[in-house]
């Protein structure tokens, strides 16, 4: 491993703060030292309270922020003798501890500091590192763990034995470092590395040190592959996953959903594939997580879906969702087992079962799915669970891989203090868990939409026949949501394959689908006397068929997913008052309508919502008035300057109406808020008296 230490960088930082900022984010930076949110920093620092006494400090990362990320914010200022005394305490419970070290927090509004913040405190030296480095973890995850590494590391390393963190464990550190304050750090069974040193440098250094070591010695016994399998599944063939996760993502995606809603991301680098190709995999990945860190993401196991024969083409929807709920009823069963201890040691004596469907599944010959509320989630999962790979693979080469024991993997996967860690996300907004498509994206409306859904919480692909358009507002509304939430898609929705491969698209990146806003359309103006068969077919093509094509592979996709649906088209007042030289248009809107309501008719039983929205007059930003605005005005016999000024006096409320409009009721058709709304018309056109539906 490499020491990234950059002398002139580190002249930067103003402080001990400073260097301890530039420190963790180095420690942050490399993914083999600690996974997201992982490990935690620490330095010893003199300052002045809000009396203006001076104090010895500890500053501590926060719980739930990222070393990789650290900001000086992120380091709460703790009195270091206050937590000290702690040492002289035989016994403290986990909430005894937090209490005691809120109290010793000298400054109200920062973050809580680490669980781990009494460890910190009760070793002398200034500048202390923990991570759960790969390579560390593959040797104490190990049954002769403290063998292997008593051979590499001599005295230089303590040893300490597993127990969660907290008082227990900080004591048990600060007895052994007491014993021996000369040790460069220590070992934590089952959990990690600590380093300390008298500055960030060395105690940075000494990590890279200790890990390089121990990657050096795993690199000469991962040759030698004493327990490792050779693979026995068939690996399919780009063609081949591609059918098999079109077909089954959606059956999984489901399974895995009937607590809540996750998409699902696939992993399939050589090394997973290697891993889940191995006949080994289906016993060492039920062993336990390579560290409680990872439990609190991964759960204590994947779900290893077997398959009857040697390749995943074998498996059954039925063996899916018989092998996932087999899953989740083992989860109860182990949740029920130790549930009357857990209510003992919770405060308020209210233990509720976590999620039990699996958060990473590993499918032979087709590699990883990792579960989240969205991708972002779902990647923190699938990359801390590739280091799991990574650690259960060296393991396996030196000895027999071992994790924590059931009761402790319990302990730890319902602990209050590591759950406090996830309840620091940020809330979910109103469409976390849901994709879709939106069509005709790069129009005014279309872009409108999009960026509503999107900042609702939901992932929207966004399609045009214009892909460099889509591509730079899916760029645009990223900027402003966070990455890797939107996505542009170049779609021509009156060519079927084309509309297929889009969907498609969505299925593999998310997993499956759960609305559509077919928005896509063209307007043109003649009478009926002169309009061209060209034209009219053109206008039949885009606003008929268009919506046919990417509502019928839509509905295909959702009822093999059984997770429902909503289907929005965006529709015109013109289908209930047409006006003259509007026919084209018009009339294939009457069609689109009636496909949307005959699509209600037969995807409710399945859940599937279809609803139409009748906006009226929306000219900002929309590329249907070119071309057309002159011909439209003529129609009403007024001048194209005064054609905006026609829509809003035409409607009861003179009121213009905007994309944002609506936008916002497809929000509302999309979300559920209208769960018992199907086959219904939602104007949007400021109150058109002769276009009231009926
Ligand atoms: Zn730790």
């Amino acid at each position: 491993m490499k020491n990234l230490w950059n002398s002139k960088e580190s002249a930067k930082a103003k402080d001990k703060l400073g260097l301890l900022v530039y420190s963790s984010r180095l420690v942050g930076s490399e993914p083999k030292l600690c996974v997201w949110g992982g490990g935690n920093t620490s330095t010893k620092t003199v300052e002045r309270d809000h009396l203006g006494a001076e104090r010895r400090v500890l500053r501590i990362k926060g719980s739930g922020s990222d070393l990789k990320q650290s900001e000086r914010k992120h380091f709460p200022p703790v009195d270091l003798d206050g937590l000290r005394y702690a040492f002289r305490f035989k016994k403290m419970t986990d909430q005894e501890m937090v209490d005691f070290v809120a109290r010793c927090l000298l400054d109200p509004k920062a973050p809580r500091p680490s669980i781990e913040v009494l460890l910190h405190a009760f070793v002398d030296e200034i500048d202390i590192t923990h991570t759960h480095a790969d390579a560390i973890l593959s040797i104490t995850n190990t049954h002769h763990g403290k063998s292997i590494a008593r051979e590499i590391y001599g005295d230089e390393l303590l040893w300490v034995p597993y127990v969660k963190p907290g008082f227990t464990l900080a004591k048990w550190v600060g007895k052994a470092y007491q014993k021996c304050p000369e040790a460069k750090g220590l070992i934590l069974e089952n959990h990690g590395l600590i380093t300390w040193a008298e500055d960030a440098k060395t105690s940075y250094s000494l990590t890279i040190q200790m890990v390089s070591r121990a990657e050096r010695y795993l690199a000469v016994q991962r040759k030698k592959r004493k327990y490792w399998s050779a693979p026995v599944y068939i690996r399919l063939s780009r063609a081949g996953k591609r059918k098999w996760l079109l077909r089954y993502l959606p059956v999984l995606r489901r399974a895995v959903s009937q607590r809540q809603p996750a998409v699902l991301k696939l992993y399939d680098s050589p090394q997973v594939m290697e891993f889940v190709n191995a006949r080994d995999a289906a016993k060492v990945s039920q062993v336990g997580p390579a560290t409680p860190d990872h439990m609190l993401r991964t759960k204590r196991h994947a779900l290893y879906l077997k398959p009857p024969g040697k390749s995943p083409e074998s498996l059954t929807g039925a063996d899916i969702v018989r092998q996932v709920n087999r899953y989740a009823q083992k989860h109860e069963t182990y949740f029920l087992k130790y549930r009357s201890e857990l209510k003992r040691s919770l405060s308020n004596g209210s233990a509720q079962m976590l999620d039990p469907y699996p958060k990473v599944i590993l499918v032979p010959g087709v590699g990883m799915l990792a579960s989240g509320r969205d991708l972002k989630s779902a990647a923190i999962v699938g990359e801390i669970y590739e280091h799991s790979i990574s650690v259960m693979v060296s393991a396996t080469s030196v000895d027999r891989y071992r994790s924590l024991t059931e009761r402790l993997a319990f302990e730890m996967e319902y602990w209050p203090m590591e759950l406090y860690k996830l309840s620091l996300q940020p809330p979910e907004a109103e469409l976390s868990r849901r994709v879709g498509l939106v069509t005709g994206a790069a129009g005014g409306i279309g872009k409108a939409i999009a960026r509503h859904l999107a900042a609702s919480g939901a992932h929207v692909f966004i399609a045009d026949l214009d892909g460099k358009k889509v591509s730079k507002l899916a760029d645009e509304i990223n900027e402003q949501v966070g990455k890797g939430r939107v996505f542009a898609v170049t779609m021509d929705v009156t060519d079927a394959s084309s509309v297929t491969r889009g969907l498609e698209s969505i299925v593999l990146t998310t997993g499956g689908l759960d609305f559509i806003v077919s928005n896509a359309g063209v307007a043109h103006v003649s009478s009926i006397e002169l309009l061209h068969e060209r034209d009219w077919e053109k206008s039949f093509s885009v606003n008929a068929r268009g919506h046919f094509l990417v509502a019928r592979e839509a509905v295909r996709i959702m009822r093999r997913q059984v997770m429902g649906g909503s289907i929005v088209f965006i529709a015109s007042k013109n289908v209930l008052a047409p006006g003259k030289d509007f026919g084209a248009y018009s009339a294939a809107k009457a069609a689109q309508v009636q496909l949307g309501r005959i699509l209600a008719i037969e995807n409710g039983e399945f859940g599937i919502r279809v609803n139409l929205i009748n906006p009226d007059g929306v000219f900002e930003g929309s590329g249907l008035w070119n071309g057309i605005r002159e011909n439209r005005a003529r129609s009403y016999g007024i001048s194209s300057k005064r054609l905006e000024d026609f829509y809003v006096n035409r409607n009861l409320m003179k009121t213009r109406v905007l994309p944002e409009d609506v936008a916002e009721a497809v929000t509302y058709l999309i979300s559920s808020r209208s769960a018992k709304t199907t086959g219904c018309i939602l104007t949007v056109d400021g109150g058109v008296k002769e276009a009231f539906p009926r």
